[in-house]
């Protein structure tokens, strides 16, 4: 029995796959798998429930009672990750104003599309990297509970910053309400007090930690570079979340605050702007991944073009830092630091998640290190290899398709023509 529900998206049509006694068999013309040097062609994928039960040489033909998606002209590769997303906003000319008058559920309701985009783009499984007053910890539930539709979301919750720095959501407010209002509770200053930002987001339910090692661009600040944590303070972060099991993710700009942050052990990089190759050394020696979001650099610097888009604080340092992102990760890919794809979407519109794509084989990364960079070195990261990352027997059923040959051609990525997550069809 196949099972339809309506959804608002025109596009979007789900259908369980499989039941019992009869499987749900995909001819894909081309596969990459994930794991696998080179793409295989005419492949059978057997899905049953939310499983892939086995992969096989061949177009197997259909027996009574299965269902067959043809996607014998397609290039089929596992359900894409993005390790840097912000699904509870999309940045525009009213994003400062936003930030004043949108509460709790307001980003709510903006996230539904947001995450329905998401998914529809192909991206099954995201990382949510700071959002506003929690709100991602919900909207995990929702989606993992099926109350929408949405990729998997691994959360940070709110991040964690310094007074005045990056992720001080009270910066925009001026001068009437501070950093110490309940609603925020986005900064710590001095190791006891990160200790215990740090113990308020394993308790909020997060699965990740992210921290503003220096200034960033879109925040109400002056400085996108400078460090923003002392080591002391680093050092009680990084030790605190590794004792609950929880990565590091550390936005850093400036050179010296990423080599803090590398050095008090940090799991990963975030943007990396100017990191030296000193730094890069230090990375590979100690295992720190590097997420590059050359899309959020190159939206910025575009949108900077108009001299009344951004606050005039914002406007300098999306011109400074935006268009260095592409140049420190073609050094970084090159000096052998480990990448993980992240987009940083949210700023710029969700959706467009695959154009990282594009940036990063510009930029000289082969096109299959791209793909795996999306599919099985996150999963591996994330430490869900066992069910994600791959087209593989026994594990979940995330499966997108694109027209095309994605090692020909990248900006194939950008146009997904099928997504199944868990066994359920979302576009078709
Ligand atoms: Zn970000």
């Amino acid at each position: 029995m196949i099972r339809f529900r309506k959804t608002a998206a025109a596009t979007c049509l789900l259908l369980a796959a499989g039941t019992a006694g009869a499987a749900t068999l995909i001819h894909a013309g081309r596969l990459i798998d994930g794991v696998s040097d080179t793409p295989r062609v005419r492949m059978t994928i057997v899905v049953d429930g939310n499983r892939i039960t086995a992969v096989e040489a061949g177009f197997r033909a259909a027996a009574a009672g299965d269902e067959m998606i043809d996607l014998s002209a397609a290039t089929v590769l596992p359900g894409l990750m993005d390790m840097h997303v912000h699904l509870t906003g999309e940045q525009s000319r009213r994003s400062e104003l936003d930030a004043v008058k949108k509460g709790e559920a307001d980003r709510a309701y903006d996230s539904v599309p947001f995450v329905m985009r998401t998914l529809l783009a192909g991206f099954t499984t995201v990382r949510n990297l700071g959002d506003q007053f929690n709100v991602s910890i919900a909207l995990k539930h929702a989606i993992d509970d099926g109350r929408i539709a949405g990729p998997r979301i691994f959360t940070a919750g709110r991040s964690i910053g310094t007074t005045g720095g990056h992720a001080d959501a009270s910066n925009v407010w001026g001068p009437y309400l501070s950093s110490d209002d309940p609603r925020l509770h986005t900064v710590c200053n001095g190791a006891d007090s990160c200790r215990e930002a740090v113990r308020q987001r394993y308790k909020d339910g997060v699965d990740s930690i992210k921290i503003t090692a220096t200034g960033g661009v879109l925040s109400q600040a002056k400085s996108g570079t400078a460090a923003q944590f002392t080591a002391e303070e680093l050092a009680a972060i990084v030790s605190t979340a590794h004792d609950y099991g929880l990565k590091v993710a550390a936005h850093a700009h400036g050179t010296e605050g990423i080599k803090r942050a590398v050095r008090a052990g940090v799991d990963s990089i975030e943007h990396g702007t100017f990191m030296d190759d000193e730094t890069m050394r230090m990375m590979k020696d100690k295992g720190t991944h590097y997420v590059p979001t050359i899309s959020a650099g190159k939206w910025v610097y575009e949108q900077a073009q108009d001299p009344t888009y951004f606050p005039p604080i914002i406007r300098p340092k999306a011109l400074e830092v935006g268009p260095q992102i592409q140049g420190t990760f073609a050094k970084a890919w090159k000096a052998g630091v480990t990448i993980m794809f992240g987009t940083d979407t949210g700023v710029g519109p969700h959706g467009g998640n695959a154009r990282e794509f594009g940036f990063m084989v510009e930029a000289g990364m082969p096109a299959m290190a791209a793909i795996r960079s999306a599919t099985i070195v996150p999963a591996r990261y994330l430490g869900v290899d066992d069910r994600l990352g791959s087209i593989e027997g026994g594990k979940l059923a995330d499966i997108v398709a694109v027209p095309g040959d994605p090692l020909a051609d990248i900006h194939v990525m950008e146009h997904v023509s099928f997504v199944m997550k868990e066994g359920v069809v979302y576009r078709r």
